[in-house]
């Protein structure tokens, strides 16, 4: 028999392929974190040749989720999956505590202070504390405007939920 004629043969995508894959889609406001950063992405399973990816909305309303879901299924068609589907799962709740270290690292770094829970707001360009509250709704519902008290400098708190 020969093993060309088989379907599938030397072109089987494993299961870890499809969740690599599926963890390169980033957040379409902050495009420096990864939905991997953002701990949305749940899980990614395999059944069949087709593609199942679980995600977790980081509120209800965001509409950054909706563009998320489109961005999942058109990377992993490009990568040759073809069969891709895209499941929302609300419990548990994603909190701000499911960024990673890395997302809170990229997130100083691209000029936004990360949430903080009962720490103090630090401004991610001089590091002072106690900010002032701009505007308690930023450039998107899950941020704040605020301005840092040293050195004068607008930045977004992304906020603790
Ligand atoms: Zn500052």
């Amino acid at each position: 028999m020969d093993a060309a004629l088989l379907p599938g043969v030397g072109m089987v995508k494993t299961v870890v392929d499809a969740a690599a894959v599926a963890a390169t889609v980033v957040d379409p406001e902050i495009p420096v974190l990864t939905i991997s950063d953002l701990g949305i992405l749940r899980d990614v399973s395999q059944d069949e040749g087709s593609v199942v990816v679980t995600i977790t909305p980081t509120y209800s309303g965001c509409p950054a989720m909706r563009q998320i879901e489109d961005d999942i299924v058109s990377v992993l068609r490009g990568a040759g999956f073809d069969d891709v589907s895209v499941k929302t799962s609300h419990n548990p709740s994603w909190t701000t505590d499911w960024i990673n270290d890395e997302g809170r690292r990229k997130l100083a770094e691209f000029g936004i202070a990360p949430p903080t829970g009962e720490h103090e707001i630090l401004c991610p360009r001089c590091e002072a504390s106690e900010p002032r509250i701009v505007a308690r709704f930023g450039s998107t519902a899950c941020k704040a405007l605020m301005a840092c008290s040293s050195c004068g400098e607008p930045f977004d708190y992304f906020k603790q939920f």
